[in-house]
């Protein structure tokens, strides 16, 4: 979904991204802070004193936005699904979970997590800006704290309008998926009103901009635009899933796999594979035709245009793939993982012997 993005770090091992688009929100945050609220409500400090002011509390509001999605993770965590991490973009942040929760109940805390966090930080900031009130602590840490406070807790608020892909899109979902026990329809209602909402927002972007000429209502229409187009994005998923169900690995492997002979050197294999090979990922097989690792096509040219051709395709594999029978549902072959195009695969044995394989190339083409 993102492309370029900066990495900030770990958080207990959760990587943290920023999206280019991320500094728009940065510095409108900070305009809007700086131009107009900060002035308005306490006035008579420098242009220098409002900038600053309003930089701070715009990097506190998006530290407030990565609590929201630290949280979601932490419980996504506990009911053992993977967080592949967390980004933060113009609309807001995105933890991207690995699967699906396993139950409502974890559905429903995943997703009441982010918003409750929001809530918490949001009342803390207007309980310290009533509390530092006194006359002592500068007026302009007051307002910003103020500021911050609304912000959370209208952030909290917003994400609880249900629709997907919206927390409280997922809290729906949750509610729909505990009274029918079908999480698939729940999926599609909470999408379905995800549209609605999406188109609500559009409908209320334009009228602010029309009627009352208000720029924002353009910021309105885009979170509808980007609500109805994930909506329908998941509702495509799920049909996916639902196809998953019924389909077998035997149906989409190939059964004529390219094997990388694992004693071979990696520019010997690269000059057999020729200037357009048929596969981008190999199983590495060992002299007995044993599986012993994988690799693929770009690694192995990264290696040998770094001088390393002479290398053993076996002394630089990764480990060997996940192992399915050719006789096991799609979906619960794939669930837990995500294949990587030209990067990861399935290996389907029977018996212990090697007889096809699944990459994502064979999943598109089915
Ligand atoms: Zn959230």
């Amino acid at each position: 979904m993102f492309g370029t993005t900066l990495p900030l770090g770990r958080i207990a091992g959760i990587r943290i991204r920023a999206h280019w688009s991320v500094v728009i929100v940065l510095a409108m945050l900070a305009w809007v802070l700086g131009s107009s609220v900060l002035p308005a409500s306490v006035p008579g400090y420098s242009s220098l004193a409002y900038g600053l002011a309003s930089l701070l509390f715009a990097v506190c509001f998006l530290g407030g936005l990565l609590a929201h999605e630290l949280t979601h993770s932490f419980i996504a965590r506990r009911f053992g699904l993977e967080v592949d991490g967390i980004t933060l973009w113009a609309l807001g942040g995105v933890a991207q979970l690995k699967g699906e929760p396993p139950s409502p109940k974890a559905d429903l805390l995943v997703a009441a997590g982010g918003p409750a966090m929001s809530a918490l930080i949001g009342g803390a900031c207007l309980g310290a800006s009533y509390l530092f009130d006194d006359g002592s602590t500068p007026l302009l840490l007051i307002a910003g704290l103020a500021w911050l406070g609304v912000t959370n807790l209208f952030l909290a608020g917003f994400n609880l309008l249900p629709g997907t892909p919206l927390d409280g899109g997922r809290v729906l979902r949750s509610a729909v998926w505990r009274a029918t026990g079908n999480r698939a329809k729940a999926v599609a209602v909470a999408a379905r009103c995800g549209q609605v909402l999406g188109v609500l927002l559009i409908a209320a972007g334009i009228a602010e901009l029309v009627f009352w000429r208000q720029t924002t209502g353009l910021w309105l229409a885009v979170i509808g635009l980007f609500l109805i187009s994930s909506a329908r994005s998941e509702l495509n998923a799920e049909r996916a899933r639902g196809r998953l169900v019924t389909i077998l690995v035997r149906t989409v492997m190939d059964s004529r796999p390219t094997l990388a002979p694992g004693w071979w050197p990696i520019d010997a294999f690269l000059q057999q594979l020729g200037p357009n090979p048929r596969r981008r990922v190999f199983c590495v097989m060992s002299e007995q035709n044993q599986l012993i690792g994988l690799t693929s096509l770009a690694e192995l040219n990264g290696l040998a245009g770094t001088g390393g051709g002479g290398l053993r395709i076996a002394d630089v594999c990764r480990d060997a793939p996940r192992q399915v029978g050719p006789d096991e549902p799609l979906l619960q072959a794939l669930s837990g993982i995500s294949l990587r195009p030209g990067l990861d695969l399935l290996a389907v044995l029977d018996d212990d012997r090697l007889i096809g394989v699944v990459d994502a190339d064979d999943l598109v083409r089915s």
